[in-house]
């Protein structure tokens, strides 16, 4: 069985997608088709106008190798909602669902151990091939999903250097929950900014101090019994690692408080040890080891209380531990 693990995290690809089509104004029976290549009129309205949103999401080889989806519904209405505020046909929950589980049943066999996965990638775009719908949404659609087994993102120990950026946003602050390729493409200058003058490894967004998330991760402060991350607005992505982490901290005895917070407030609680995390599908957690805070590089002490929420959340994926949120869908046996 060929379970090896790409050097490339997202390089590889199971060979068949389900593609569903919005068309005439319903959505279609559920396609498949081969993954290497997808035909598209040049005029596509996602390849000028952005109407293109995705999802990022995970199926685990357990322990007793059971295969099991996390948390998919949650990404389902995620994708909905992005389709709405990018007035483009909202997905069925049904079919995406359905779509999903076969998708990972047919992969199954790819699917690497544990600290491995397979990564699901949903992809939602606007098809209408009429450059002149500038100033309106897509009628028609497709929604594609991708596999692709992904080693451990998650290195221990390895430096995760933030920037914390006071200017500029990562995206327009109305389109900071929608997850889309265009609110990457407009956080990349301060990104590739951030890499080339500071080696920071990712940009902490905090306009006018105000401390949001990262280009692709959300963030929170571990402060003695306290977890603190920026309560639910329209200006940041709102992550399933993000609530996942939450639930999970407030089982294991922390005080959650999503309130708001300032870079000085960061600064200060850093200094005297409290721990800093992002969150995300990919790497579950990173615990932070330093941020460039007005041009200074200010070390992180420990990363203890991260990587223990982290291994509370990868043992649920795994089968190491009892499902007890019921986040996880069987999918094989
Ligand atoms: C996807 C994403 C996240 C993390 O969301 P998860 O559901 O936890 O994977 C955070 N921020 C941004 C900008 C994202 O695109």
């Amino acid at each position: 069985m060929a379970r090896e693990v790409p050097a490339v995290f997202g390089s590889v690809f199971h060979q068949d997608m389900p593609v569903l089509a919005f068309e005439n104004g319903s959505w279609q029976e559920v396609r498949w088709q081969q993954a290497n290549e997808l035909s598209l009129a040049p005029g596509a309205h996602c390849l000028h106008y952005g109407s293109e949103c995705f999802e990022g999401l995970k199926a685990f080889r357990q322990k007793n190798d059971d295969i099991v989806l996390f948390r998919p519904d949650a990404n389902i209405a995620r994708m909905q909602q992005s389709a709405k505020l990018l007035h483009l046909p909202v997905p069925e929950a049904e079919a995406f669902h359905a779509a999903l589980v076969e998708l990972v049943a047919r992969a199954a066999d790819e699917i690497p151990d544990a600290p491995a996965a397979l990564y699901l990638r949903p992809t939602l775009i606007g098809t209408d091939p009429v450059i002149g719908k500038a100033g309106v949404g897509s009628s028609n659609a497709l929604l594609y999903i991708l596999a692709s087994p992904v080693g451990d993102y998650f290195k221990a120990g390895a430096p995760m250097k933030l920037l914390v950026e006071t200017e500029h946003m990562r995206c327009a602050p109305h389109m900071g929950r929608v997850k889309c390729g265009g609110n990457y493409a407009s956080a990349l200058p301060w990104v590739t900014k951030a890499r080339e003058e500071y080696g920071a490894h990712q940009v902490l967004f905090c306009p006018n101090g105000d401390v949001q998330e990262t280009g692709a991760s959300n963030f929170a402060l571990i402060k003695g019994d306290e977890i603190i991350t920026k309560p639910l607005t329209d200006e940041f992505l709102h992550g399933v690692t993000r609530d996942s982490v939450l639930k999970i901290a407030r089982d294991m005895g922390y005080q959650v408080s999503e309130r708001n917070f300032t870079v000085s407030e960061l600064k200060e609680a850093v200094e005297n040890g409290a721990e800093a995390i992002l969150t995300g599908t990919a790497a579950v957690i990173s615990p932070v080891t330093s941020f460039v805070i007005e041009g200074k590089e200010i070390e992180v002490q420990s990363q203890e209380r991260g990587a223990a929420i982290r291994k509370a959340i990868t043992d649920i994926q795994y089968g190491l531990v009892e499902d007890r949120h019921g986040w996880l869908v069987k999918v094989k046996p």
